[in-house]
């Protein structure tokens, strides 16, 4: 029997830095930045959508030989299968199954599919850690219950007006020539997921082991890159050493070969990891007032402040270090 493959799963809400975060780790020894391999079945198998590294996905020589040892045939049923194990109504009866115990997403005939779809990416790459950005905690839930996956959970949180603010741009699927637009949900509905999604994540896996979760907001993140990447090299079980920082706050980026994720996974070369805090000056007061009023539990959690302007203190009390926020504008989302 093959060692389980090492997942690093990407958990929380969206517009949150994993895009970057996933494209700065895959730059490390030992690890492969897959993206957001819950998409690998509709926006890569059937829509044949570009992978990090430009080409359309099935043309890319290394998703090729993965896509060999999967049944690619079935990619629409399974791509639909995961719809509909995943949707959010599913999420009280989820939360029930994981707090007595049992597998969070029941098992499921796919399910051998996605073990053999993680072994083969590490086969074919050489990996010790796999970077899954999917974001979405039921997947990750999902991927934790499967043989042969070692699951470590990063989770990372923005503050929730900076997100808001982000999925309101208007930018496309993949660059800003793609007439598909990633989605733009209205600013409550923003504020809802992201309560929603961040309080799931920490429900599933914020009372286990330092070994399996780590925190890390944005905000910290984008205030000292490097050492807030050293940490979550440690987390990995990776190199730290090996990362692609040729400062405190600048990376030099070869392309990776990343499944969906917002479009600054294709930026390559050198690239400063700087705060993006354009919403501090351009979100309405309505807005903000919304977003805060929505998600109050959970900006007294994560550590921010609820007044405009009031800077989130660095480590809020009684939580481990992390967290990590913005980056120039090409970087913020995802
Ligand atoms: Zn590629």
């Amino acid at each position: 029997m093959n060692p389980p493959v090492r997942v690093l799963y990407l958990a929380g809400s969206g517009r949150s830095g994993s895009t970057l975060v996933t494209t700065v780790l895959g730059q490390y020894d030992g690890v492969f930045a897959a993206g957001e391999l819950r998409y690998l079945w509709q926006r890569g198998e059937l829509e044949n959508r570009p992978c990090g590294c430009g080409r359309p996905l099935r043309d890319c020589p290394l998703w090729r030989e993965v896509r060999r040892d999967l049944p690619t045939d079935r990619a629409a049923a399974i791509a639909a299968g995961l719809r509909g194990r995943l949707r959010m109504r599913g999420l009280p009866a989820l939360l029930r199954r994981h707090r007595r115990g049992r597998r969070p997403v029941p098992a499921h005939p796919d399910d051998a599919a996605l073990t053999d779809l993680y072994a083969a990416v590490a086969r074919h790459t050489g990996a010790r850690v796999v970077v899954d950005s999917s974001k979405l905690p039921p997947y990750g839930a999902l991927l934790g219950a499967l043989p042969g996956i070692e699951l470590r959970v990063l989770h990372l949180v923005r503050d929730p007006r900076a997100t808001a603010f982000s999925w309101r741009r208007r930018r496309g699927l993949d660059g800003d020539t793609d007439p598909e637009l990633m989605s733009r949900p209205p600013v409550w509905k923003a504020a809802l997921l992201w309560l929603v999604w961040n309080t799931v994540t920490v429900r599933l896996w914020g009372g286990g082991a330092p070994e399996s979760y780590l925190r890390v907001r944005y905000e910290d993140l984008t205030a000292d890159p490097e050492a807030t990447l050293r940490r979550i090299a440690g987390f990995a079980g990776v190199d730290a050493d090996s990362g692609p920082f040729t400062g405190p706050a600048t990376v030099r980026l070869v392309p990776t070969h990343s499944v969906a994720g917002n479009p600054s996974r294709h930026r390559t070369g050198p690239v400063p990891i700087t705060a993006d805090v354009q919403w501090r000056r351009d979100l309405s007061r309505w807005s903000y007032a919304l977003v805060t009023g929505l998600t109050a539990p959970g900006l007294r959690r994560f550590g921010y402040p609820w007044r405009r302007g009031v800077p989130a203190p660095a480590r809020p009390a009684g939580q481990p270090v992390e967290v990590w926020q913005s980056a120039s504008a090409g970087q913020e989302e995802g």
